[in-house]
């Protein structure tokens, strides 16, 4: 790609970025991106070799550092957030990880949303923790209280938005300003949407981490990561990448870069789809409430309408009849599967209070509204009637 197309599409619009942005062709002028499935590479000689190492010379040295292919879907996302840079990793995880890695040491303070991944809340409490760091947790949708939080030593804050499984969402200006007042970085896990929905760096976050386990991949194929935000947060990143090493694989990177390229288009129908599933189920005498953003009668609708593109792919419902009612629902589909994975081609189905958040603590349950009827579906790219008729036969069951 000479200098003009490549300039020509970094001023291009979101949808032609995700097919073409962040790839040179090589030498054989292949159309579609190449994949480097290499974990060294080669110089013409000692000194070459010894420029390159030592930094004099550009180039690559080895797949831990930089990989074409990882590189080329770093820059590509990096253009579909708007952050200066990206650093790609091995799995959701190990981004938020190296961003507790990169900033965080002993004595320092966060401050975290308590509606975030499980995994994220077993690394705050048990290993931040054992080093030093202590974490308060607070209700994400509460302004005030992500305020009251603050501590002189607060160094970071954390969140998602939407959160799982209840849609719950943070007012991102709002936090953003609070983050920047008391000199905290602001983290904003972006799985959910994708920046096909929203672009939390453009709220005033400083950083966006990626899981492209779900919706960049799309297909449930691969587990990788991403950091993305201004390019001296990245050096950080990418300097504890190198030399702790959870850095993402490059055939992993070939199937996410591709992958984005149709991200757009699925997660319009992924949006769809579940539009018309929770409009569906709070028709339904056996559900009591619907959890979705596109719904009116979500408290945050608004909120989420001035803050994103689009509601997302992942609703959830409480049924009359607690737990055994759930779970009859969940084990009278046919065509849904029965996993906690979401982001993917295919539906799915769970149970939050026995999966998902299974060990954590009553009292943390009840006032994070994970009741027993709670039923949490990931909508995928399927005939939604079939999807409602799947679910027709569990609930239909109850009434
Ligand atoms: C899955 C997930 C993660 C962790 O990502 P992995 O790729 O599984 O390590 C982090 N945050 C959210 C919101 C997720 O859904």
């Amino acid at each position: 790609m000479n200098k003009s197309r490549e300039d020509a599409v970094n001023q291009a619009r979101p949808a032609t970025q995700a097919v073409r942005g962040g790839y040179r062709h090589t030498a054989e002028m292949e159309h579609s991106e190449a994949l480097f499935m290499t974990s060294s590479y080669v110089f013409d000689s000692a000194a070459d070799a010894a420029a390159t190492f030592s930094g004099d010379q550009e180039g690559n040295v080895y797949s831990r550092y930089t990989n074409p292919t990882v590189q080329a879907f770093e820059a590509r996302l990096a253009l579909l957030e708007g952050g200066e840079a990206c650093a790609a990793t091995s799995s959701g995880m190990a981004a938020i990880f190296s961003v507790c890695m990169a900033f965080l040491k002993s004595g320092d303070h966060l401050v975290s949303s308590r509606s975030i991944f499980g995994s994220t809340n077993v690394v705050f409490n048990r290993y931040l923790e054992r080093f030093g760091v202590t974490t308060t947790y607070v209700d994400p949708k509460d302004v005030s209280a992500w305020e009251a939080a603050i501590q002189p030593n607060t160094r970071l804050m954390f969140l998602e938005t939407p959160s799982n499984p209840l849609s719950e969402v943070t007012d991102l200006d709002a936090v953003s300003a609070i983050a920047r007042e008391a000199n905290a970085l602001l983290v904003v896990d972006n799985c959910f949407c994708t920046p096909a929905l929203q672009r939390p760096l453009e709220q005033g976050a400083d950083i966006v981490i990626h899981s492209a386990t779900k919706f960049i991949d799309g297909q449930g194929r691969a587990l990788g990561g991403a950091v993305v935000g201004r390019e001296e947060h990245i050096n950080e990143i990418v300097s504890f990448l190198r030399s702790a090493g959870p850095s993402m694989s490059p055939f992993n990177a070939w199937i996410f870069l591709k992958g984005l390229e149709t991200l757009n288009l699925r997660m319009k129908q992924h949006c769809a789809n579940a539009q018309a599933l929770a409009e569906w189920l709070e028709q339904q005498p056996a559900v009591t409430k619907v959890h979705y953003l596109g719904l009116p009668s979500h408290p945050q609708h608004d909120l989420a309408k001035r803050q994103q593109s689009g509601f997302g792919g992942v609703l959830s419902f409480v049924v009359k009849g607690g737990q055994e009612a759930a779970w009859s629902v969940i084990d009278a589909t046919r065509i849904l599967s029965i996993t906690a994975n979401l982001g993917d081609t295919k539906t799915t189905i769970t149970h939050p209070y026995t999966t998902t958040h299974g060990r954590v603590d009553e009292a943390t349950k009840e006032t994070a509204g994970i009741v027993p009827g709670l039923i949490r579906i990931a909508v995928g790219l399927e005939d939604v009637e079939d999807m409602k008729d799947d679910l027709a036969r569990g609930l239909n069951a109850l009434s």
